[in-house]
């Protein structure tokens, strides 16, 4: 197990367009990743993951600052004594390699040929590629969904520190994706090795990772569990980003000392913020309920959302527009006219200009 850090890390790509400019890949990035911990790096396309990975990896040179393992600067340790795993969206498998040479090869690097069909049937057991059939298959044999056992057991083969995936399930479906996060859980809970993982999504991140860390423009917006994005976003870009479903997000003004909009009045502010400034009110749609009393809205869609069993309810009113989540068994139709209240204790509110939240 290796401690990982990455120390004020920047990273720029020249723009091919001819001008002088550079892309901040990654931006003056600092973290740390504690030995055994598993961590996934979230955000959305574009926001610098892959280049973060590939940099912990030492497949890219930083611009500026430096990634350590443990307390060595990666670039002075010797590519063989990284003890690396990588596993990539596209497996990376070497066509004319059957399962059981490639998940032997790495075994063969550091163990005794006697220990290797051993190993290779134990790893392949819990990677539940343990199947004879597929240990003499070669790559162009086997579906999306046996190449990626075959990548992630060839993975863990290896004596290793530290295992890093980039989109492990990209190419996976659904059904396969949800067995795959548990195997996978279970393994790293097993190897205790460090791992990171880069995905841009949100549920694989929290089911396989003790800590996320949410990037955009290759800075970090936030990172912790992901319970603390979800119920304490630090702004408006992390709000947005975690939760399924999303926040409402409602844009006031601060008027008498409280967040203030023309029709749906006027909710408590957790603080004092000057008067006037443009505040926005995020509410999650499982904190409005229908009521007696209240802002009266009218149902524009109503949308079953089975596997946690409730209605997901879009309703507008004049020209705000929210959702709310009711029990499945409500009767509501689009067009109703519906009472919303609000219920002031679930409500974040964050400065509409800097993004900033207000607590
Ligand atoms: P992500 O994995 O989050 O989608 P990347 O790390 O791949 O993001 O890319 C971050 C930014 O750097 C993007 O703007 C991307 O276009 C740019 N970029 C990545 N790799 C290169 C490259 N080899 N040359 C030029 N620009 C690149
Ligand atoms: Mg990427």
């Amino acid at each position: 197990m290796t401690r990982i850090t990455v120390d004020h890390v920047s990273k720029y790509y020249d723009l091919k367009d001819g001008t002088k400019q550079h892309v901040r890949a990654v931006d003056d990035l600092t973290l740390q990743i504690k030995s055994g911990e598993s961590v996934a790096i979230l955000g959305p396309s574009g926001s610098g993951k892959t280049t973060l990975l590939r940099l912990i990896a030492g497949l890219e040179t930083p611009d500026s600052g430096a990634v350590y393992y443990d307390d060595l600067p990666l670039s002075q340790i010797g590519e063989q004594n990284r003890n690396i795993g990588m596993v990539f969206q596209d497996y990376a498998l070497i066509p004319h390699w059957d399962a059981q040479h490639t998940i032997g090869f790495f075994l063969r690097l550091r163990r005794r040929e006697q220990e290797v069909p051993a190993h290779v049937h134990r790893v392949s057991k819990i990677t539940g590629v343990g199947l004879d059939y597929l240990l003499g298959r070669f790559p162009n044999q086997l579906s999306g969904g046996e190449k990626q056992r075959v990548a992630i057991a060839r993975a863990f083969a290896r004596d290793l520190n530290i295992l890093l995936f980039d989109e492990p399930f990209a190419n996976l479906d659904a059904k396969f994706r949800a067995t795959a996060r548990v195997e996978l859980r279970r393994l790293l809970d097993e190897f205790s090795v460090t791992s990171v993982f880069v995905t841009h999504d949100q549920l694989e991140a929290a089911s396989l990772s003790d800590r996320i860390i949410l990037i955009r423009q290759g800075h970090i917006e936030q990172l912790g569990p992901y319970e603390h994005l979800h119920d304490d976003p630090e702004n408006l870009f992390v709000a947005n980003f975690v939760g399924v479903p999303r926040f409402n997000f409602l844009r006031g003004k601060v008027v008498d000392s409280n967040w203030y909009h023309p029709s749906l009045g006027t909710y408590l502010l957790p603080r004092a913020v000057p008067e006037q400034t443009d505040v926005t009110l995020a509410i999650r749609p499982d904190a409005i309920s229908l009521a007696e009393e209240g802002v009266v809205a009218r149902v524009e869609a109503v949308t079953p959302y089975f596997p946690e069993r409730y209605l997901l309810v879009d309703v507008v009113y004049g020209d705000e527009s929210w959702q709310l989540q009711v029990p499945l068994e409500t009767k509501i139709n689009v067009n109703d006219a519906v009472a919303c209240r609000f219920d002031q204790k679930s409500i974040l509110f964050f400065n509409t200009q800097t993004g900033a939240r207000i607590a």
